[in-house]
């Protein structure tokens, strides 16, 4: 028997975020499976009551909330000290929370403080015999572990894109303030301004339909003996924009960079898919100029459905790790389909 704690915090908005009603549902699921156990919400945020009302109907004991203009934004200082006190004010012996940066920054002080256990980057969450497991992914995600813990209170951090988005009516909820006092050391920071890239600029987008992947033959010579890397920046900015898609590029691509070779400008390490870069989460993948090597495939580990365009018909998709190769030139091929996706 559990006294679960759900705490999350509110965007710029007052709305929670995509990866905070996915982690509801993992603490309503828990609940259920736990028999006898209780949930109650904690809320961190300027304003918190719409958040409140938005899942007023999650089955929630106590909604407990630390709000006001000092915890608007993500600050260290400020969120241990709301996030300590929301935990202590319910007595948590669970605390199931999203892994948004600003939590992934905090909570891991918050535990420190409470005395607790932690576990991030949680990818599954079960119950078996009345025991909570959670799985996580180690050693870049080549090995899964399947763990549980006896020490409470017990905290989680579950990454996006592995429950369902809760869905629930609206209601009005009663929220019981806990009063948190901020010292002036724990008021240092302050957040003057963001500066974040035009939405066109900004290439990596976690919640995309698609990940659209570039490889190193978007900048090797072509056919005619040349190289075409202007026009291959248009026509893969063409596709991100029209399709909103996510871009994740290769190593050999990325690395043309460092090495002071020719490369697409919005290209950084932080595009790239496989062994040593990322491991994103998208329903649909499609490979161009990428000859689909086992250490840039095993990065496609969360791709359900994967398509390459290809010159060669001998190239690493089509050895079993692509439901359908295009053998074509992907310059004709990304052409033509940003010209469909003009027209639709
Ligand atoms: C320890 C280790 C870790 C690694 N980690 C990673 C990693 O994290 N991520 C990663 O990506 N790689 C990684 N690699 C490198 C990986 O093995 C490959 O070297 C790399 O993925 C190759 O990139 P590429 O397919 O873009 O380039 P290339 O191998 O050069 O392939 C280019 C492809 O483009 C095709 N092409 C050219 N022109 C066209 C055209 N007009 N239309 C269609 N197709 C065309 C060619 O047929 C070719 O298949 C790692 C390697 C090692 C040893």
């Amino acid at each position: 028997m559990e006294k679960i704690l759900y705490l999350a915090h509110t965007q710029q908005d007052g709305t929670l975020p995509k990866v905070a009603l996915e982690t509801l549902s993992a603490a309503i699921q828990i609940t259920k499976d736990l028999s006898g156990s209780t949930m109650m919400v904690g809320l961190i945020g300027q304003n918190i009551q719409p958040a409140a009302d938005a899942i007023a109907a999650s089955g929630a004991s106590k909604i407990l909330g630390v709000s006001g203009a000092d915890f608007a934004q993500s600050r260290y200082g400020s969120d241990v000290k709301a996030a300590e006190a929301i935990a202590n004010a319910a007595g948590a012996t669970l605390i199931i929370a999203p892994a948004t940066s600003r939590f992934s920054r905090a909570l891991p002080g918050v535990a420190f403080r409470l005395k607790a256990v932690i576990d991030t980057h949680i990818s599954g969450i079960q119950t078996t015999g009345g025991t909570l497991q959670i799985q996580r992914w180690y050693y870049r995600q080549r090995m899964i572990a399947t763990l549980s813990r006896t020490a409470r209170p017990w905290m989680l951090l579950v990454d996006s894109g592995v429950f369902p988005v809760w869905q629930g009516a609206k209601g009005t909820a009663k929220v019981e303030a806990v009063s948190v006092a901020l010292s002036e050391k724990e008021q240092r920071t302050r957040v003057t301004g963001v500066e974040a890239p035009s939405a066109d600029a900004q290439t990596i987008r976690p919640d995309a339909a698609l990940l659209f992947v570039a490889g190193a033959g978007w900048t090797k010579k072509q056919p005619d003996g040349q190289t075409h890397s202007k026009e291959a920046e248009t026509l893969i900015l063409g596709l991100l924009h029209k399709a909103k898609a996510s871009l994740g590029s290769s190593k050999s691509l990325v690395d043309q960079g460092a090495e002071g070779e020719a490369v697409l400008s919005f290209i950084s390490h932080l595009n790239q898919v496989g062994q040593t870069g990322a491991t994103p989460r998208h329903p649909k993948g499609l490979a161009t100029c990428c000859h689909g090597e086992e250490p840039h495939v095993v990065g496609w580990r969360f791709i359900n459905e994967r398509r390459a365009v290809n010159l060669d018909a001998n190239c690493g998709w089509a050895q079993g790790k692509a439901d359908v190769l295009y053998v074509a030139d992907a310059f004709q091929v990304m052409k033509k389909v940003n010209e469909l996706l003009d027209k639709s």
